[in-house]
């Protein structure tokens, strides 16, 4: 086993996740990352000399990353210092109102009840239950299980689970399904929000999306150092386990001979021979042709509709003039036009929805002077379509807009050019190629839209997939438990099975 060589394309966390089991496993890994930090998505740039996490930042299902490090023998806790928040997150409507949801059910029951009455706290309960009762439902059949389909989840999820998802209605919108929940329409609006966690519009996601509001619910940590710190850890654990880890290296080719994969070309035009290869870019850059022609067939040949991509900000500076937590939510009215602005029309929101980071808060200390920020947008995946003179002054308009919104709910933020990194859908698109910027992989549009995903195997031998674009989805935990399940699937091969447990054939003889 310790000669099995394995490839891992990409240092985002399934890729990261992979190579430490693996490594753990006694596997020789090698991990190639395009660039020159692990954690893919979970990049912190520095803005004005301060790290900002510019990436994911709500820490959600801390109990994955619990299961992965006791598989590698350590903990969780003796790694990385996180942090459970009491605020979950504060959302303001335009000036108007604002509501925080808390870890505690009780404070957000007494919360809702001031914000929208008590008729509609009773809502949000009940609410709440069938959340639960989703998620409980689908964990086992569908989250933790390796490649679900339609058929397979019908016996998984037994007449409960199957009687859970008759009652909210699975071919129903999440948006549909929260009209029968809430007559608030601002509760309506902060509950289909989630759909975008995956990338997708409430109007076109499965009513089975409220699970994230129960993950949500379930408890948000703030992890010290930012969320890029969990990358290090990985990529720290998987090296004191053996594996090799190079930065900078973009993987130009998957080579693939009589059949399975050999090994991995790089830009340079160096060959990396290997039993297996992981990959954990965009199924869009296998699809197009990015990593070879021979890799094309490993990633559905069909593509669904891109998921959401971004235009952030991270900035440093100071913020005043409103009380801010750690994850704020600003809302605006008509939410309906932000989803048909960029799924419909493809153009950035006129009215967008905006998400602000204070990433020094949350935690019982207030910055003093100059914070660290990400305010984020939605956007169509666009990155790849060139650009004519309208892309620059729409972004400028964007941006207006959502620094108005900020300041017409009260805060004072005026950063100075040098404080502020913007992002836009174009660089996602460098950063993560064929995706057009897109950063949850394919949209959860439609009620079959979840069993669309690849699992972690392909048709081609020896190629494994793991990542926000497979089995089971996009955030940062889903993403790490596709590299678990990549993990275990090689692991699984017969390539390594039958070194462990030679099979006896029918003639008594043992295959090689
Ligand atoms: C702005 C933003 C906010 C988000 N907010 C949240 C959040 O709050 N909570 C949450 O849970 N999730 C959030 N997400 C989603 C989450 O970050 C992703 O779903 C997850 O990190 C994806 O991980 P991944 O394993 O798919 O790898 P990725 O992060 O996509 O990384 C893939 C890596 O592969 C490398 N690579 C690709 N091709 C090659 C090649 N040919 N050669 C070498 N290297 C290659 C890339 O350089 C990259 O580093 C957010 C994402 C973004 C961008």
């Amino acid at each position: 086993m310790p000669d099995h060589r394995v490839v891992v394309i990409g240092a985002g966390i399934a890729g990261l996740v992979s190579a430490l089991e693996l490594a753990h496993q006694g596997l020789q890994v090698t991990v190639l990352e395009a660039a020159d930090a692990p954690g893919g998505k979970m990049r912190q740039p520095r803005v004005d000399g301060a790290a900002i996490d510019s990436g994911p930042t709500v820490m959600t299902m801390r109990w994955v990353f619990d299961e992965i490090l006791g598989r590698v023998g350590t903990r969780l806790d003796d790694q990385l210092r996180l942090t459970p928040l009491s605020v979950l997150a504060r959302h303001f409507w335009d000036g108007a109102s604002s509501l925080d949801l808390y870890a505690d059910p009780k404070r957000s029951l007494d919360a809702v009840g001031r914000f929208a009455g008590a008729q509609e706290a009773r809502r949000f309960e009940h609410f709440c239950r069938t959340a639960r009762e989703v998620y409980l439902a689908l964990e086992g059949p569908f989250i933790r299980s390796c490649a679900p389909s339609f058929t397979s989840m019908g016996g998984a999820l037994g007449a409960r689970g199957l009687a859970t998802l008759a009652r909210i209605g699975p071919m129903r919108s999440l948006w549909d399904s929260l009209g029968q929940h809430f007559r608030d329409p601002r509760l309506r609006q902060l509950f289909a929000r989630y759909a975008t966690y995956c990338g997708s519009s409430p109007w076109q996601a499965p009513a089975t999306l409220m699970l994230i509001a129960q993950v949500e619910l379930e408890g948000v940590w703030s992890v010290d150092g930012g969320m890029h710190e969990l990358a290090l850890c990985l990529a720290r654990l998987a090296q004191s386990r053996g594996a090799q880890l190079h930065l900078g290296c973009h993987c130009a080719e998957i080579v693939i001979h009589a059949g399975r994969v050999r090994g991995v070309r790089l830009a340079d035009g160096q060959q990396i021979d290997a039993d297996s290869v992981i990959f954990n870019g965009d199924l869009a850059a296998l699809r197009s042709g990015l990593l070879g022609q021979g890799a094309r067939s490993a990633a559905p040949a069909r593509a669904a509709q891109r998921s959401l991509s971004a235009l952030t900000w991270s900035i440093h500076a100071p913020a005043r003039g409103l009380a801010l937590d750690r994850h704020n939510v600003f809302f605006q009215d008509d939410y309906a036009s932000e989803f048909e602005d960029i799924f419909r029309a493809g153009r950035l929101p006129r009215r967008p929805t905006v998400y602000l980071c204070a990433q020094d808060r949350g935690t019982g200390h207030e910055p003093q002077g100059a914070e660290r920020l990400l305010c984020l947008v939605n956007a169509p995946a666009r990155g790849d379509v060139p650009a004519d003179k309208h892309t620059d002054e729409d972004i400028e308009q964007c941006q207006t807009t959502a620094f108005d919104l900020l300041s017409r709910c009260g805060l004072s933020l005026q950063p100075q050019p040098h404080q502020v990194l913007r992002t836009t859908p174009r660089d996602f698109h460098r950063l993560f190629p064929a995706t057009g910027g897109a950063l949850y992989g394919q949209a959860t549009h439609g009620w079959m839209s979840a069993f669309a995903r690849p699992g972690s195997t392909s048709p081609i031998p020896g190629l494994y997939l793991a990542g926000g674009s497979v089995h089971p989805g996009p955030g940062v935990p889903m993403a790490a438990l596709s590299g678990h399940l990549a993990a275990a699937a090689l692991m699984a091969s017969p390539a390594l099975t039958k070194r462990l447990h030679p099979v006896a054939t029918s003639g008594g003889m043992s295959m090689p």
